[in-house]
């Protein structure tokens, strides 16, 4: 090991909390934790790239906490609570500061959620950041993509589109609002909702991937359909200024939104309602669960409606 590479590390830990089901944390070849007895784990893995997950003049502060939203929101799709993550840095060079920039994100994030770091890997080549994320669940306690009925509700937690808008801005060289770049660099993961939402969703998903193929995920899974109505789609306030027209592509297919999109039946309305309210986090009705297959979306006429073949590629791409 380089000395660089070891003072890396040595900063990671120095600077990183832990939990007291964490045996052994950073240090040794390999970490040993606790899980409570009876649990269930949960864990996923997601790693960003430079210039395709962030564009490459990101703060290194909004990449660390990127980094681990992106992972804390795949745990939230499962209404696990987060518990431990891995980090593997791959870094250009060795620049204690960018990293010290790179774990206030990370770090600022990980405590709101009482994850710990409980190892990694640091190596040289271009700059990918992957996180493991694991987190608990009572046994079955869980939500999954698979579980969708015809006739449910499909729902989406908080607003759409605001990170696509933010991003095709900054491609264009236009001024950028505050709101919807925040989006962007610093997107809230839904724990909370997620771990309120088990019990009460019958499937759930994060839309990372832009509402309608993230919701195609769901139906696939699920052996169902699903039908949107446009103008139910919920905007930011900074969103509500663009045209309908550029403002609905983004919201249906923009992605990096990190909100939940989940699926429950009719009788549960008010009972998601009260739950979402109780954490002050908006939740929408935005269609629902047909028997058959696909993602279809209706206009305002009720007149199919398709994303834009540029917009949607774009950002498919
Ligand atoms: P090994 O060569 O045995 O795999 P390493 O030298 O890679 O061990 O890592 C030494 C210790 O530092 C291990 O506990 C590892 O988990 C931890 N570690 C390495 N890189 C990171 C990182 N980026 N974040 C957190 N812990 C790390
Ligand atoms: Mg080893």
């Amino acid at each position: 090991m380089s000395a660089s590479e070891f003072d890396l590390i040595d900063r990671i830990r120095s600077r990183a909390a832990t939990r007291e089901d964490v045996v052994l944390g950073i240090g040794d070849d390999a970490a040993i934790l606790q899980p409570p007895a009876g649990k269930q784990l949960v864990v996923t893995a997601d790693t960003l790239n430079a210039g395709v997950h962030f564009p490459e003049m990101t703060k290194a502060e909004d990449i660390g906490w990127k980094t681990l939203a992106v992972n804390l929101s795949d745990l939230a799709a499962m209404g696990a609570q987060p518990a431990w993550c891995t980090l593997s840095l791959s870094l250009p060079e060795s620049d204690p500061k960018w990293l010290d920039g790179f774990l206030d994100g990370f770090l600022e994030l990980a405590s709101r959620h009482g994850i710990a770091i409980v190892g990694g890997d640091t190596t040289r080549g271009p700059l990918s950041l992957g996180v493991t994320a694991m987190g608990l669940v009572e046994p079955g306690r869980v939500l999954r993509r698979d579980g969708a009925q015809a006739g449910d509700d499909v729902w989406v937690t908080g607003t759409l589109g605001d990170a696509a808008a933010a991003l095709q801005s900054l491609f264009a060289g236009a001024t950028l609002d505050r709101a919807l770049r925040a989006r962007l660099d610093r997107p809230m993961p839904r724990v909370e909702a997620g771990r309120h939402l088990v019990g009460l969703a019958n499937a759930c998903i994060d839309v990372s991937d832009g509402l309608l193929a993230d919701l195609g995920h769901i139906c696939t899974r699920s052996g169902v359909g699903a039908e949107i109505r446009l103008e139910t789609l919920p905007a930011s306030p900074a969103l509500q200024r663009f045209a309908p027209v550029m403002r609905h592509a983004w919201q249906a297919a923009g992605g990096d939104d990190y909100e939940l999109c989940f699926t429950a039946p009719q009788e549960r309305r008010s009972e998601i309602a009260a739950a979402m309210d109780s954490i002050g986090i908006p939740a929408t009705r935005v269609g629902h669960v047909v028997a058959g297959q696909g993602v279809q979306v209706f206009d305002t006429n009720g007149n199919p409606w398709q994303p834009s073949r540029r917009g949607y590629d774009h950002f498919a791409g």
